[in-house]
């Protein structure tokens, strides 16, 4: 090998193993440009470059999958305690090496040491105000009465915000509860479940549906944009935090984890300290609209902080992720589509 091509090859290893230490590859269900802000400030501290793949957690599961042992993929971001408890069941993840993580986020909100919870969202219960009271829907149990028969909408109990719901019910009524409840909803559906979440508060406001479940931070979304379209849709809309007499309103969060076959494992445990700092929190969270993990200074959400506080079910998000089986059986078994 003559001095030219030694040169070469040197030069081609040492940029590469450099460009291999100073990326972090962030395979992630989001999609908010305040993100790319957190990407920026990460390199600015650390200089390690954030690599974004971002697309939808289903497609984000079967890529990880279909590349695994040999994906890029260094941090995974999902939505929803079902997502994460299936990415964590088929072995995705590997724990983090911050231990100061378990004593920073509420061990409800985490699993243990695969990922950890980076914000919060609510599911809320958004209703028709010409046709009922605040007062008619104070729980979950309340869409089950009578009064809501041929009203209640609902997206298609398959999707993971559903299974979680249902698990939830499950897990503080029992099954049978969780049986019979399920089965009164089916029986009160105005039409067959479909569409998402913002479709059932559309569709309230239409008055095509008396009420339905939504997270908090599509109807936020829509409480703050300025499409007259939107604004004339939620004319009629009241939302409620429902069981705030009782066990607390269902909350669900979206997680990251450092990925089990993760190249830079050191920098991608250095980005999940990142996010869970309490500054990057606050900007991360409302990039969706949604509550820090970490007790943060106020957002700078008006609308968010408007709505202030509420009794939020203390349920473990692990323990919802691993009762959706249950929670499916038991919508096979009442027909709930
Ligand atoms: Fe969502």
């Amino acid at each position: 090998m003559n001095l030219n091509r030694l040169a070469y090859f040197f030069l081609f290893f040492t940029s590469t193993s450099l460009c291999a230490e100073n990326i972090v590859n962030v395979y992630t269900s989001r999609h908010y440009t305040t993100d790319k802000k957190i990407y920026k400030l990460f390199t600015k501290k650390t200089g390690i470059k954030v690599r974004e793949i971002s697309a939808k957690d289903q497609i984000l599961l079967e890529r990880l999958k279909n590349e695994s042992p040999n994906s890029p993929a260094d941090v995974l971001i999902l939505a929803d305690a079902a997502r994460l408890w299936r990415a964590s069941q088929r072995d995705y993840f590997q724990p983090y090496t911050n231990k100061l993580l378990n004593q920073k986020i509420p061990s409800a909100l985490r699993s243990s040491e695969k990922w950890v919870g980076l914000t919060v969202r609510a599911r809320i219960i958004v209703y028709d105000k010409k046709k009922f009271k605040k007062n008619d829907l104070q729980s979950y149990l309340d869409i089950g009465k009578p009064i809501f028969k041929g009203e209640f909408c609902s997206r298609s109990i398959t999707h993971p915000y559903m299974l979680s719901l249902l698990s939830s019910f499950i897990i503080n009524l029992g099954e049978s509860e969780a049986t019979k409840l399920a089965k009164k909803l089916v029986h009160n559906q105005a039409r067959k479940p479909q569409g998402g979440d913002t479709d059932q508060i559309r569709a309230v406001g239409r008055g095509e549906c008396g009420v339905a479940f939504t997270n908090s931070y599509y109807l936020i979304r829509l409480m703050k944009s300025k499409n007259p379209r939107d604004k004339d849709v939620l004319k009629n809309v009241g939302f409620v935090f429902p069981n705030q007499n009782s066990y607390g309103t269902h909350i669900n969060v979206t997680g990251a984890g450092v990925v089990k076959t993760a190249p830079n494992v050191k920098n991608a445990n250095l980005f999940l300290n990142f996010l869970t700092d309490s500054k990057i929190q606050a900007i991360f969270a409302e990039g969706n609209n949604e509550w820090p993990v970490v007790t943060t200074k106020k957002t700078n959400n008006e609308i968010l902080e408007n709505l202030g506080d509420f009794k939020r079910d203390g349920l473990d998000i692990e323990k919802i992720g691993a009762t959706q089986f249950v929670a499916q059986k038991i919508a096979d078994k009442v027909g709930w589509q």
